[in-house]
C-alpha cells in the first residue's frame, strides 16, 4: 500500500505542480491585500522631539556660534563632547542625513503618505537669547537640508523652544522652513496665523490636517502665546472646556468632510510615565467633542503609554527622536536614546485607526542605528505594561519592530 500512494502522490506532483499554482495564489492575494491597504489607508509617520539644535547643529555642515548661556555649559560643542566620551568619535562635518542613519531607509520601505515630525529647535543666525530661560537651542538656516532629507512634511512648532533666540529667531525659522517647502502649525506672525492648520492633500486618499497647541506645562513661557497683535506660539493656557471649545470652533473652520484630523499638543513634563487625569480627559473630549481622529502628544523625553479610544489613537508621550543627550546621566532608567518612530495606518472615512507599528532606534554617535533584541524587547515590555493601563498591549513584530494592539 505503502508504495503505491507514494508512486501516486509522485504522478501528482509532476504532472500538476500544485506547489507553483498555491504559490501564484498566495502572490496574487498577498498582492490585493497590500494593494488595497495601500488604496484605503492613511499612512502616517509621526515622531516626538527632534532637536536638531545645539550639539548636533555643531556637527552639520553649518554649525551656529557655539555660544550658549546655560548655568552648566557655555559652548554646544560641549555636548558633542560629553556623547563623545560615553559612545567614541562623532564625525563633523556630516551629510545632512546623517543624523538619520537607519531611519531613513526604514521610512522610505515603508512609504508614508505624511511625515510629521515636533520640530524643537529655533532655525536662526540670531544671538537674541530668551533671557533667564537657561536652555536655548538653535539650528543654523544653512542646515535646513538635514529635515529636507528625511523628507520631512510638516513641522509642529508649539513647544518651549520656538523662541529661545527671541522673535527675530521665530520668524527665520518660519520663512527657512517655507522657503524648503516644509509646511508648518502651531506658530505665527499673529494668532490667526499661529491657529491655522498644516493641511496636506493626500491623492486619492483625502485631506490630513494638522493642528498644533502648546501647553505651559510643557515649560513655554505663558508670554511666547501669540495674541491678535503679536507673533508666538498657538497656546493652549489649561486642558478645560473652554479650550476644547477653542479647539473645536478652529477645527471647524477648516474640516471639510472625510479630512482626517490631527491634534499635536506639546504638554507635560521631561521624564516619568504617569500620565494625568487632565490630559487623559482632554484627549478624550477632544475626540468624542471636536471630531480629532489622532491625538499626537510630545513633551517626553521617552515614549509613554498608548491608548486607543473609540478607535481613534491617542499618543501620550511620542518621545526624543534626535536629541544631544548622548553621555548626559540621571535618567537612564528611562531610556531616553531610545527614538521611536510611530507608522499609524488610519482609515480616512471614519479616522479609525487601523494599524500601529513602533519602530525603535536607538541614538548613537548622534544617528539612529537599529536596536539590539534586547532594547527592543525591553521597550516593548516597558510600552506593554504602560498601555495595559489604558487597554492596549504590545507585541513583537519581528524582525525588528513592535505592533500595538487594542480591543475593538
Ligand atoms: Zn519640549
Amino acid at each position: 500500500m505503502n508504495w503505491y500512494f507514494t508512486a501516486f502522490g509522485f504522478l501528482c506532483l509532476f504532472f500538476f505542480d500544485p506547489s507553483q499554482e498555491s504559490i501564484d495564489v498566495f502572490d496574487r492575494k498577498l498582492k490585493m491585500a497590500r494593494n488595497y491597504s495601500t488604496d484605503k489607508t492613511v499612512r502616517i509617520f509621526l515622531c516626538g522631539d527632534v532637536m536638531t539644535g545645539r550639539g548636533i547643529d555643531q556637527i552639520l555642515p553649518h554649525p551656529s556660534n557655539p555660544q550658549i548661556y546655560e548655568s552648566y555649559m557655555k559652548d554646544a560643542i560641549g555636548y558633542v563632547a560629553i556623547a563623545e566620551r560615553a559612545n567614541g568619535p562623532v564625525p563633523a562635518p556630516v551629510s545632512y542625513d546623517y543624523i538619520w542613519g537607519d531611519a531613513s531607509k526604514v521610512l522610505d520601505n515603508y512609504a508614508p503618505d505624511l511625515r510629521i515630525i515636533n520640530l524643537e529647535t529655533s532655525i536662526t543666525t540670531s544671538d537674541d537669547y530668551w533671557k533667564g530661560k537657561g536652555i536655548n537651542y538653535r539650528m543654523h538656516p544653512q542646515n535646513i537640508a538635514c529635515l529636507s532629507a528625511l523628507k520631512i512634511d510638516i513641522c509642529v512648532l508649539a513647544n518651549n523652544h520656538l523662541l529661545d533666540w527671541g522673535y527675530q529667531g521665530l520668524e527665520e525659522t518660519l520663512s527657512t522652513l517655507n522657503n524648503a517647502h516644509l509646511k508648518t502649525s502651531g506658530a505665527g506672525s499673529n494668532l490667526f496665523n499661529a491657529q491655522k492648520p498644516a493641511i496636506m492633500e493626500v491623492k486619492n486618499k483625502g485631506r490630513v490636517l494638522v493642528f498644533s497647541y502648546g501647553t505651559p506645562t510643557s515649560g513655554i513661557p505663558l508670554e511666547w502665546a501669540a495674541t491678535d497683535e503679536r507673533a508666538g506660539v498657538n497656546m493652549l493656557q489649561k486642558l478645560n472646556e473652554s479650550s476644547i471649545e477653542k479647539v473645536k470652533k478652529q477645527i471647524e473652520q477648516y474640516r471639510q468632510p472625510s479630512d482626517v484630523i490631527i491634534t499635536s499638543i506639546h504638554w507635560g513634563g521631561n521624564w516619568g510615565y504617569d500620565i494625568p487625569l487632565e490630559q487623559s480627559s482632554f484627549a478624550h473630549e477632544l475626540i468624542d467633542k471636536a471630531g480629532v481622529d489622532i491625538i499626537h502628544g510630545h513633551s517626553s523625553h521617552h515614549s509613554k503609554g498608548i491608548e486607543v479610544y473609540k478607535q481613534k489613537l491617542i499618543i501620550y508621550g511620542a518621545g526624543d527622536f534626535i536629541n544631544d543627550y548622548e553621555g548626559i546621566s540621571g535618567h537612564e532608567q528611562y531610556r531616553d536614546d531610545l527614538a521611536v518612530m510611530y507608522l499609524v495606518k488610519i482609515n480616512p472615512v471614519d479616522g479609525r485607526l487601523v494599524e500601529l507599528e513602533l519602530f525603535p532606534f536607538e541614538i548613537r554617535n548622534f544617528q539612529l542605528h537599529k536596536v539590539s533584541n534586547i532594547d527592543l524587547k525591553w521597550l516593548r515590555d516597558q510600552l506593554d505594561n504602560q498601555g495595559r493601563k489604558l487597554g492596549t498591549r504590545v507585541k513583537l513584530h519581528p524582525p525588528n519592530s513592535l505592533l500595538l494592539q487594542w480591543d475593538l
